[in-house]
């Protein structure tokens, strides 16, 4: 498995115990807990959870004021969900190509892309990883025409920039997952990280049907339901008390993969900044991508294929040539990165992957 979940017993003691008490299962104590876990460890001065990381970024970006019409920029290599989240209400993604040696937007493409119905610029750290041209760059781009700045940090809970500001906290408003396969999970889930009042407001109307207070059925505007429920905080708890040894470990686990192949040609890693940044999965550009899977699938060891460029997908359908995107769409996969991972599996991998080459 190139992945596998992440859970233990605590997180099965910590929903026991909440069962014994007289709880409504739907969002609370606990629920509140976990978001000011969140907004500690990220310093942001609100952090609001949802029921996944698709539905975040749909909240966070309403709320920072985008609307049906309104064009979004996004990169044309990241998970389907970032130009969806959009797309659910109407708003148009328009698709940029990504820089090669880290798989973030490309500003200088952001800034040919933008049109006078460009509203927001959606950055996507792509496996923790920040823009080589660093994300003041954009912050002074958004400024420079009137764009609000949201960060799809879905990848990077664990990351800063190298300033020590923890990804998803710099732009008007940021988003995590908490997804299956993230570095912290509860099943499905999602949250939004903001500095600005007004957008933490709205962000908590939306999800709980426009009520303008807890519980009451005033309604003050058209919201929707897409709140949490108390058993995944709870676990969520367990899972934020485990984050720091996790961000240790992943990073452990990317520079045994990357010692272990380092006089391989035919595997190319991206820049990661391990000071600052934590890799969520173990991306790679490979030679001979498909042999190379089915070479170590026949040896138990599972690998997918990186997300190909989104504007080809049937979904889309739209022309362009994205030269990063595509070439990814190509080379691009990911190894196994499962945080449970020993150092004798990964050297069993790498060797699996040395002796393939070596044919
Ligand atoms: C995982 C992910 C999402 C979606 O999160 P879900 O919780 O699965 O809805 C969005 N954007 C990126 C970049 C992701 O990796």
């Amino acid at each position: 498995m190139q992945m596998r979940p992440w859970f233990g017993d605590e997180e099965k003691k910590a929903i026991s115990e909440y069962m014994d008490e007289d709880g409504f299962i739907t969002e609370f104590k606990r629920t509140e807990k976990f978001e000011q876990m969140i907004a500690e460890y990220t310093g942001a001065k609100h952090c609001i959870v949802v029921n996944n990381g698709t539905v975040s970024l749909t909240l966070a970006t309403m709320a920072a004021g985008i609307s049906a019409g309104d064009e979004v920029i996004v990169p044309n290599f990241t998970m389907i969900a970032t130009p969806n989240s959009v797309k659910m209400y109407g708003a148009e993604p328009i698709f940029v190509d990504v820089e090669r040696e880290t798989l973030c937007l490309d500003i200088d493409k952001v800034r040919a892309a933008i049109t006078p119905k460009t509203k927001a610029i959606m950055l996507v750290t792509a496996n923790g990883r920040y823009p080589k041209s660093g994300v003041e760059a954009f912050i002074a781009l958004a400024k420079e025409h009137n764009l609000k700045l949201i960060e799809d940090s879905a990848q990077s809970l664990g990351s800063f920039y190298p300033d020590g500001r923890h990804i998803g906290t710099v732009g008007d408003v940021g988003s995590f997952s908490f997804s299956a396969p993230k570095i912290i999970s509860t099943g499905q889930g999602g949250c939004i990280v903001t500095n600005d009042d007004a957008i933490a407001a709205r962000v908590r109307r939306l999800k709980d049907f426009g009520r303008s207070g807890g519980g009451n059925d005033i309604h003050s505007e058209i919201g929707f339901n897409f709140k949490f429920t108390e058993l995944q905080a709870c676990i969520g708890i367990e899972q934020m008390k485990k984050l720091a040894w996790r961000v240790e470990r992943k990073k452990e686990i990317l520079k045994r993969y990357q010692s272990n192949l380092k006089d391989v040609t035919a595997v190319r890693f991206f820049e990661q900044d391990l000071d600052s940044t934590t890799p969520w999965f173990i991306d790679v550009m490979v030679d001979r991508r498909e042999e190379l899977q089915d070479s170590l699938k026949a040896k138990g060891i599972g690998t997918r294929v990186m997300y190909p460029p989104i504007n080809k997908q049937e979904a889309y359908q739209l022309p362009g040539e994205h030269e990063v995107s595509n070439l990814v769409g190509e080379e691009g996969l990911w190894l196994p990165s499962a945080g449970q991972l020993t150092d004798k599996e990964i050297d069993r991998i790498c060797r699996a992957i040395i002796e393939f080459y070596d044919e």
